[in-house]
């Protein structure tokens, strides 16, 4: 097959090791992977160095852009810019904060009407599952989107409401029939509703950890099983923080139900002891807990219950953060990491022995075929599309508010000293970022 370029690495990340290869692409296509000498007369190519490694480009699985309507809080247009910077080529879009939320086709037509022609990398779409849309399912399904996501607490808007198990009763049967994929925010509110009169300084991250215990993860993670096992759905747990639920996961996996997990960089980096009074920028629900679930955290990664990292990438305007009172009660709930999900999670694993191929598979192909997609992403293979990451490992940085290009600069990873710095991303095998020029013109597509 003819080439229209050939990027050759001596760390090139393939399935499950880091190898000495030549990527050649044509048409933006992986057209084979083969030997590093092999060259052809009058192709460009890129010769990368000694001390980078090639991976494919990060799937992120977990965005809130929130646009249409709270295009302030973040947007396509900055969102994808990040992305990029970050190494991430393809983006799934959560169904919510936007106004409206993607919960029936005609809002799935706003939302794809509002994204049109402003995309710096690919992007796909969740659709949501509210109490009364099961009609909507099927044609938001037909019309593209990846799968549906639903919450069982208050999502923290309006437009979007959370489910009871009785609206899960009438759901599940129809995303089976579909054979769709449903991703749960697992915190139920019975435990939580428990904890909410329990006082105590609402500047104290202490109290606000009180205040979403484990039970209510847990409990939800075990319902998720039980309707999971029922109805027979695919069902993925989102954002899990419990480390107690780990041991449910591993169980029912291991008896056949379809059940997954991701976990998201700050639950793998943080650690709530650390957490001073009024920093509300570490505020997200699920909360950070403790070292100790931390570590547990990164086993159940290790050993597969988990097998996605992703952003959940939540951003807000500043002073909904309420810097000025750091009550963690009122503030809002998200953290915004899109750019720096590679940086963290490679620092971590570096740090515990973890390989990259491992990183890849939690970071590219695993989100990849959480949404169907890992025929043309997530992997450096033939026939897939030439998305790829250029970063560097060994090459530290701290994190400064102003390189972020997330539109609002707030987060709990300034000041951090990071490992891993991405140095270009190509989508479709077109050069997309470069640390040293900047962005390419938007050149991102719609998945549908
Ligand atoms: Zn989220």
């Amino acid at each position: 097959m003819s080439s229209d370029l050939i990027i050759r690495g001596r760390n090139v990340v393939l399935r499950n090791s880091v190898e000495r290869v030549s990527i050649h692409i044509a048409n933006g296509v992986i057209s084979s992977v083969g030997p590093f000498e092999q060259s052809i007369p009058g192709v460009e190519m890129i010769d990368v160095d000694d001390d980078s490694v090639v991976m494919p480009g990060l799937v992120d699985t977990h965005v809130h852009i929130n646009s249409p309507g709270r295009t302030e809080w973040e947007g396509f247009e900055s969102a994808t810019l990040a992305a990029a910077a970050g190494g991430v080529t393809t983006l799934i879009d959560m169904p919510l904060n936007s106004i409206p939320a993607t919960t029936s086709v005609a809002h799935f037509e706003k939302k794809l009407e509002t994204a049109a022609g402003k995309c710096h990398v690919d992007l796909g779409f969740w659709g949501g599952v509210v109490p009364g849309n099961t009609s909507e399912l099927a044609g938001m399904c037909e019309a593209g989107v990846v799968g549906f996501k639903c919450f069982l607490v208050p999502s923290g808007v309006d437009e979007f409401p959370h489910v009871t198990e009785a609206d899960l009763r009438e759901a599940l049967p129809e995303l089976s029939r579909l054979d769709s994929l449903l991703i749960v925010h697992a915190e139920l509110p019975g435990p939580i509703d428990e904890h909410s009169g329990g006082g105590g300084d609402q500047k104290s991250y202490q109290t606000f950890l009180r205040s979403r215990p484990r039970a209510a993860e847990d409990e939800a993670v075990a319902m998720m099983i039980r309707l999971s096992r029922e109805f027979d759905t695919r069902v993925h747990i989102v954002h899990l923080s419990s480390s107690d639920a780990l041991p449910l996961i591993r169980k029912a996996q291991a008896a056949g139900v379809k059940i997954t997990a991701e976990t998201c960089p700050h639950y793998l980096h943080f650690a709530a002891e650390s957490i001073g009074d009024g920093s509300t920028e570490f505020k997200c629900c699920p909360p950070i807990r403790e070292g100790e679930n931390r570590e547990q955290l990164w086993r159940g990664l290790a050993d597969g219950t988990i097998g996605t990292v992703v952003s959940d990438h939540s951003p807000c305007p500043a002073s909904m953060k309420l810097p000025e009172t750091g009550d963690f009660m009122h503030a809002w709930g998200g953290i915004a990491s899109l750019q720096l999900r590679l940086p963290v999670v490679w620092t971590e694993a570096q740090g515990r022995g973890l390989s990259i191929p491992r990183i890849s598979e939690w970071m590219c192909s695993g989100p990849a075929a959480l949404v169907g997609l890992e025929r043309s992403k997530g992997s450096i293979k033939v026939g897939a599309d030439a998305d790829l990451v250029i970063w560097s490992p060994a090459k530290r940085f701290e994190v400064k508010p102003e390189d972020l290009e997330h539109r609002h600069k707030i987060s709990p990873y300034a000041g951090e000293l990071l490992s891993g710095v991405v140095e270009k991303t190509f989508l479709r095998g077109r050069k997309i970022y470069d640390v040293a020029t900047g962005h390419d013109e938007v050149s991102g597509q719609l998945i549908l």
